[in-house]
């Protein structure tokens, strides 16, 4: 047995003025913008995702979330002149951001629901978190690189991403506390699924999750459960970097 200590990190910064950062708590907002000259490079980026191939996206509250998310407010400064670019992006300590349709893909096919608590492993810059988080009720982060959660964080409190809880700790434990939940979302790739997610899933729950060896090609897995047991189905190939720790409860 191996204690992983994990804090829950403060709000860092209050919601500033409500036009600034209007909390994306409900479709039924007025959508958020991206603020500065970027809502036109952002809007052309989400038109393309309905002709993505084997993965297209189509779901029209996903595609708004989509339209509604800064992601250059979540990479670092230098890239973000590349941020509405489909492509994969580094954020340091290693490790990188999806690109984008994957993100909407991924959040689609997860089916989430305005009263759903959605659990994230590998919070990273914290962009798929505010990508959810004006579709569910709550979602909680887990991020095992402190410096990563610290800033996903205060950029996701300096938003007013205020349904979002990160955490600094080893997702293979999952959040017991704020189990069970209806959907998990693993955006790091684990060699097998942790046992401890399965535990924490609801019955009837689903979870996406990206499972095999780093340097290989991986497949995305979505599992529901059903009477106790995960059924499994293979949806894309795919490339995340790896589920490090290994805690164990
Ligand atoms: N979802 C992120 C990108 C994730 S990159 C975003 O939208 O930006 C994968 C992240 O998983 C990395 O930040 C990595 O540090 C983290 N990670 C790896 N192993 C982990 C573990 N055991 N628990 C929690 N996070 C982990």
């Amino acid at each position: 047995m191996r204690s992983v200590q994990s804090i829950l990190l403060p709000c860092l910064a209050g919601c500033l003025a409500a036009v600034a950062c209007s909390p994306a708590t409900s479709m039924s907002d007025p959508a958020p913008s991206a603020g500065d000259s970027r809502q036109a490079e952002l809007d052309a980026l989400v038109d393309s995702f309905a002709g993505g191939g084997g993965a297209p996206v189509t779901d029209e509250r996903v595609l708004a979330a989509m339209r509604a998310t800064p992601r250059h407010r979540f990479v670092p400064q230098e890239q973000q002149a590349g941020a509405y670019r489909d492509h994969a992006l580094p954020i340091g300590h290693g490790q990188t951001i999806s690109q984008p349709s994957l993100v909407a893909y991924m959040t689609q096919e997860l089916k989430p629901a305005a009263d759903d608590r959605v659990l994230e492993i590998g919070t990273g810059s914290g962009y798929q978190a505010a990508v959810l988080s004006p579709l569910v009720a709550k979602v909680f982060t887990i991020e095992i690189v402190e410096p990563l959660a610290q800033r996903a964080a205060a950029v996701l409190a300096e938003l007013g991403y205020d349904n979002v809880k990160v955490r600094f700790g080893d997702g293979h434990l999952g959040w017991p506390e704020a189990a069970p939940f209806d959907a998990i979302i693993v955006t790091c790739a684990p060699d097998a699924v942790p046992p401890a997610l399965v535990e924490q899933l609801r019955e009837g729950g689903r979870m996406i999750v990206p499972v095999g060896p780093q340097n290989t090609v991986q497949e995305l897995y979505l599992l529901e459960k059903r009477d106790g047991k995960v059924e499994r189905r293979s949806i894309l190939p795919v490339r995340f970097v790896p589920m490090t720790g290994g805690a164990v409860e």
